[in-house]
């Protein structure tokens, strides 16, 4: 079967439990986006998968988006789903429309600052570790409604939402207080900021279902759309300069 076909047969199934979760929930599919999270694929890969009509990719690494973006069909849009580095901040604003990734004030600071000397003004998502998990990245969420009046400051950055990823668990059942949580929080800081937050970017292709009953707007698919990631080969050069 060619690239082409197998990723619409599993499109098609991605968009099936979508459809599904949604209609158990209330809501309308239209109102979750599909961001195709494309790291270690090729961009043959996201050619295919742009022909199939999808159109917002992820990438984890600044590095791997830098070679991949140029090969890629101009139509893709780019988030930044992994954890930033500052020092390819200036990389990121270039690179991505929008970072779903701030996980600090002072990367949200860096980013501001490289945004106005490119004249860009990134969508970005504020990345929250609900379970306080110590092997993710994310604001605590009090730290981050103290702070978020401070973030709201920057002129160049425009908030759009909250991003979080579950604990991993065999049972998405797991991760449903997590996203209900983030739900909360989005209220909160929606009021904090007397705007609202419309972004809710939860939910992977374990826990999808459990993610929009929740109130997600964009689901971040990986292996359910592309199949296991192959492992990249990295040039040697690049083992010094981890991100
Ligand atoms: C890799 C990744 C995903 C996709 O995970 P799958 O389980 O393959 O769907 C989603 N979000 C983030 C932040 C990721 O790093």
């Amino acid at each position: 079967m060619s690239l082409v076909d197998s990723l619409a047969e599993r499109l098609n199934a991605v968009q099936e439990r979508i459809q599904a979760a949604c209609a158990r929930s209330g809501r309308r599919p239209e109102d979750v986006t599909l961001l195709a999270v494309s790291k270690n694929h090729p961009a043959e890969t996201v050619a295919a998968a742009v022909e199939l009509g999808l159109t917002v990719f992820g990438e984890s690494k600044v590095q791997e988006a830098r070679a991949k973006i140029p090969l890629c069909p101009a139509r893709a849009r780019w988030h930044l789903i992994g954890h930033l580095q500052s020092n390819k901040a200036r990389d990121a604003v270039a690179l991505f429309e929008t970072i779903e990734s701030i996980d600090s004030l002072s990367l949200a600071q860096e980013i501001d600052r490289h945004a106005a000397k490119q004249a860009r003004n990134p969508k970005v998502y504020l990345e929250v570790n609900v379970a306080g998990e110590s092997s993710k990245f994310g604001w605590n969420p009090d730290r981050l409604q103290a702070e978020l009046a401070e973030v709201n400051r920057l002129p160049r950055l425009e908030i759009h939402g909250l991003m979080t990823i579950a604990p991993y668990s065999t049972d998405p059942e797991k991760a449903r207080p997590v996203f209900r949580r983030l739900r909360e929080l989005r209220d909160r800081c929606s009021e904090i900021l007397g705007a609202p937050l419309p972004v809710l970017s939860m939910g992977m292709s374990g826990d999808l279902e459990v993610a929009i009953e929740e109130g997600s707007t964009i689901v971040r698919v990986g292996t359910a759309l592309f199949g296991p990631r192959p492992r990249l080969t990295r040039p040697a050069s690049s083992d010094s300069d981890p991100e």
